[in-house]
């Protein structure tokens, strides 16, 4: 990994600062800042020699301190059903950190394109049907490596201005390749909240990529103090992992909620900023047979959500090597579905994609935890193991 710094991840002011470092002169540094930003964010230049408009001298001196060098890609896999899954390499921050890796996946549709990003590796939370949730935190991303999943898969796909698609088969027939954007990779996106957030805010600058905050969805497993700010800092769409209608099981299924019980984070959910029937929330709930899936299960949570412009969206378990659950059966699922879509929430099954290579939500687990061929757990572990195994 290049030793220079990378540029992705650079606010406009950071460019500024970076250009005058280096001995950009004051007069010159504003324009030729703007000029980097639109090469950087809006024509996703991967070499300083793209960037024609600026004089060779120039070119030069940015090459010699800085790289624009995203994530790099350890493995790449491709789902029977179009899905693909990146597994990343981080520029390690110290030089005690052995090869941090994340996992970035693309799920193609006919008419969209979503890009699943990780916020963390690995994840403080211990949810206890979550493979990330096995993987202890090892830390942050930067707002670049958050950004550069963004960059990196629109590189892969073909996806920037002018760039032609380099494979077509299975990519959305719409002009962007990756229209939405969720938050739903590994980790907590609301306890790294500055890193995410000065991401989010790249990736929507109108000047730059553009994305529309109504087409990013940020995932939290329930983070109370942080929900108000995220409306009001980031104003993206909120997704709530809800999982369970009373506190005793969502205790044992997502563990912050001994500190964040179900009234209280409803509660941030109704003062959530900009909610309106044209901006619900989605709440997320996963089938896991037996434990969550009753009938009455359905009926509480219409009688929860009462008054909370909402989705419900509801997720069959995805298995993992080890997992302690089963993911409840058909007939169950659409008994569930239909008891909260006659309450008048539209509550689509979210149909799994990408699990034969481990890509469904909550199966992502890199091992920058390197296994120990002694460690037996992780032996079970095979698949994703072997996409995971840096070369
Ligand atoms: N940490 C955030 C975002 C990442 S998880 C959060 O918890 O919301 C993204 C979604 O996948 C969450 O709703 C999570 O609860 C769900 N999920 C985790 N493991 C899963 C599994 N094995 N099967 C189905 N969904 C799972
Ligand atoms: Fe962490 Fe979300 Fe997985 Fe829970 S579900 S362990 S919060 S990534």
């Amino acid at each position: 990994m290049s030793e220079k710094q990378s540029l992705i991840g650079a606010s406009k002011p950071q460019l500024q600062q970076l250009l005058a470092n280096i001995g950009v002169p004051e007069k010159q540094c504003r324009m030729r800042q703007e000029q980097l930003w639109h090469w950087l964010y809006t024509r996703g230049s991967t070499s300083f020699e793209d960037m024609t408009n600026i004089s060779l001298a120039m070119r030069t001196q940015l090459e010699d301190h800085f790289c624009l060098q995203r994530p790099k890609i350890v493995t790449e896999q491709i789902s029977v059903d179009g899905t693909r899954k990146w597994l990343l390499a981080l520029k390690p921050q110290s030089p005690r950190e052995k090869a941090p890796e994340v996992e970035c996946v693309y799920i193609p549709e006919s008419d969209r394109g979503t890009l699943c990003i990780s916020s963390q590796i690995g994840c403080t939370l211990n949810c206890s049907f979550c493979h990330t949730g096995t993987q202890r935190l090892l830390r942050n991303l930067t707002p670049g490596e958050i950004v550069g999943q963004i960059m990196l898969a629109r590189d892969q796909i073909g996806d920037w201005p002018g760039a032609q698609a380099l494979d077509q088969t299975g990519l959305p027939t719409s002009e962007r390749k990756i229209t939405n954007i969720v938050l739903m990779g590994m980790g907590e996106p609301l306890y790294n909240f500055e890193n995410v957030r000065d991401a989010m805010l790249l990736a929507m600058a109108e000047d730059g990529m553009a994305y529309s905050r109504r087409r990013i969805t940020l995932s939290t497993s329930g983070l109370v103090p942080e929900i108000a700010r995220t409306g009001e800092e980031m104003k993206v769409m909120l997704a709530i992992s809800l999982h369970a209608v009373r506190d005793e099981l969502r205790d044992v299924l997502v563990p912050i909620n001994k500190k964040y019980p179900i009234a209280a984070l409803l509660d941030a959910c109704r003062n959530y900023p900009g909610l309106s029937n044209a901006r619900r929330i989605t709440f997320e709930y996963v089938m896991l047979k037996d434990i969550n899936d009753s009938a009455a299960d359905a009926r509480e949570l219409v009688r929860l959500l009462a008054g909370i412009p909402a989705k419900i969206n509801l997720i069959p378990f995805n298995p993992w090597p080890g997992s302690p659950y089963e993911c409840s059966n058909w007939e169950q699922i659409e008994t569930f579905a239909d008891i909260v879509n006659r309450a008048g929430y539209a509550s689509p099954v979210r149909t799994p994609r990408g699990r034969d290579i481990m890509a469904a939500c909550g199966q992502l687990k890199s091992l920058s935890q390197k296994q120990r061929a002694s460690d037996a757990k992780l032996d079970d572990h095979a698949d994703s193991k072997i996409m995971s195994e840096a070369p």
